[in-house]
């Protein structure tokens, strides 16, 4: 089974519902032409924005996620948003365990966990990002950090749950820094978090599992990432609040997946 491609905007806490609203149109307009059978675009606003932009592109080939949501369906969680919500609003997507939530807000694997359980009950795709830090990858860890955000975050998660899951390998020293890995570091790594899926699942779901690359994507360096085989697409974040940006991020990979159908 062919992996359909994905480009998703993270616009993290950034832009006016009314800028959203812009924003969003403007996307749109500009990308209309792109086909979501052989390209995904999935654009994460802030929670204020969601219902807004929702409208916006409601009837468009861009879909719908949110940056996070709360592990419990509905309850006395002050401030949280509930994957009821989300659904409402028309999310498809919601991006679980970012590194800013991991460092900031204490995420642990486990709520990590138990947000991604309810996402994937609820039919919707969570994007699970892992990674590690610099210090991390220059004491020769990421393979464990790999293991260790992969086995914990889908603990109990069983093959039948999975089918939306979107992971996304986010080296936490590319992450708004300007530095991008090599293609070949992000092929290695996310390669590598292909095995662990096959270990845990086996090869044909495995095969299945659309693995995105995040860590400063920009117009320049979306060609040789999206061609590496384990590279199903990117979670932009800064380049994704610039229109010019986000555009050819998405027209380059389009070029690119068109050139790929052509070689089947
Ligand atoms: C992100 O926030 O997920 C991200 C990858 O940010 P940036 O593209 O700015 O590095």
């Amino acid at each position: 089974m062919k992996r359909i491609p994905l480009i998703a905007g993270n616009w993290k806490m950034y832009k006016t519902t009314t800028e959203a609203i812009e924003f969003a149109s403007a996307i749109k307009r500009n990308l209309y032409q792109i086909n979501p059978e052989l390209l995904e675009i999935v654009i994460c606003p802030a929670f204020t924005a969601l219902s807004d932009v929702s409208e916006v592109i409601c009837d468009s080939n861009i879909k719908l996620g949110a940056q996070d949501v709360h592990w419990e369906r509905e309850g006395a969680f002050t401030g949280e948003v509930s994957i009821l919500m989300l659904k409402d609003l028309n999310c498809k997507y919601v991006i679980v365990g970012h590194s800013e939530r991991r460092t900031y807000f204490k995420e642990t694997n486990e709520i990590i966990n138990k947000k991604l359980k309810v996402v994937l009950k609820e039919g919707l795709s969570p994007i699970l990002c892992v990674g590690e830090n610099l210090e991390e990858r220059e004491n020769n860890m990421t393979f464990k950090v790999l293991d260790d955000h992969i086995y914990n975050g889908l603990k109990d998660i069983s093959s039948l749950e999975l089918v939306n899951l979107v992971i996304a390998y986010e080296p936490v020293w590319a992450i708004g820094t300007g530095k991008t890995a090599t293609p070949q570091i992000a092929q290695e790594a996310q390669g590598y978090i292909r095995n662990l899926l096959n270990n845990l699942y086996g090869e044909s779901i495995s095969q299945q599992i659309r693995i995105l690359y995040g860590g400063s994507v920009k117009p320049d360096n979306i060609r040789e990432l999206i061609k590496q085989p384990d590279i199903d697409g990117a979670l932009v974040g800064g380049a994704s609040l610039i229109l010019d940006s986000f555009v050819n991020i998405v027209k380059y990979s389009y070029d690119e997946v068109k050139n790929i159908c052509m070689d089947y």
